[in-house]
């Protein structure tokens, strides 16, 4: 089993569930007490929130290569970033290390093709849903079409992800807000919604709405045991 190394803690509660995911995988693929390999550097997030609204993105580009170098230095296989938004700087972070950098929006990719589908809502922070860095890289790199919601419902799922969901918080009253915002998607035209932002499946479920959902937080982790355990020999009966 190769050995992963996750930069997490935007947020913690997003990293948990990376946590938990990739273990549960791991022992379902593998059976007995098997569980990952796996290095985690998690980042205190208040400095690296402050950093994204005051829009000192080369920073935080110094911030995340040095947490990449020091995961690689301790025996990392590949990379993950555990957020959608920090994927801002994958291509600096994958320059600055040897190991692969396993991209959130590529393994999302995967699963939306496969689904058959070509256009998307994307649900995120606004950093996510307003800039190139990912739907560029769903549309140019992969040819999938991305839709987001109008700017009143681009803040309340921003406001919602900080001041609720990354401080653990889950109101029934954001989730019903939304499902409207997933409605108003699907009759722009998407075919499935993209939960683009880690602590959004900790609010929306698939079974809140018959619209087919793409948790990314659950697509990178799985994609993240598919390559640690790529080579090794299934060994569950
Ligand atoms: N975890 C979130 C994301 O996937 C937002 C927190 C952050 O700014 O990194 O985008």
């Amino acid at each position: 089993m190769k050995t992963m190394g996750l930069i997490g803690g935007m947020s913690w509660e997003s990293t948990l569930e990376y946590y938990r995911i990739i273990n549960e995988e791991v022992r379902n693929r593998l059976g007995g007490q098997h569980s990952a390999e796996l290095l985690l550097y998690s980042l205190d997030f208040h400095p690296i929130e402050e950093l994204q609204r005051q829009g000192k993105w080369d920073e935080m580009t110094q911030i995340l290569i040095d947490a990449a170098k020091r995961l690689e230095k301790a025996g990392a296989d590949f990379v993950l970033i555990c957020t959608n938004t920090m994927h801002k700087m994958a291509p600096e972070v994958q320059d600055s290390i040897k190991v692969p950098l396993l991209h959130i929006a590529d393994a999302t990719a995967e699963q939306i093709k496969a689904s058959g589908f070509s256009k998307v809502g994307l649900l995120g922070t606004k950093y996510t849903m307003e800039q190139d860095f990912l739907k560029g890289h769903l549309s140019s790199k992969h040819g999938l079409e991305v839709v987001i919601s109008d700017d009143a419902s681009r803040d309340i799922v921003h406001n919602v992800i900080y001041d609720e969901l990354c401080l653990g918080t889950i109101k029934e009253e954001s989730k019903k807000k939304f499902l409207k915002i997933i409605q108003d998607l699907a009759a722009n035209g998407a075919q499935g919604i993209i939960l683009g932002c880690t602590e959004i499946p900790l609010l929306v479920h698939a079974e809140d709405t018959s619209l087919p959902l793409f948790n990314t937080t659950a697509i990178h982790a799985k994609k993240a045991v598919d390559m640690a355990l790529e080579g090794s020999e299934p060994q569950k009966a």
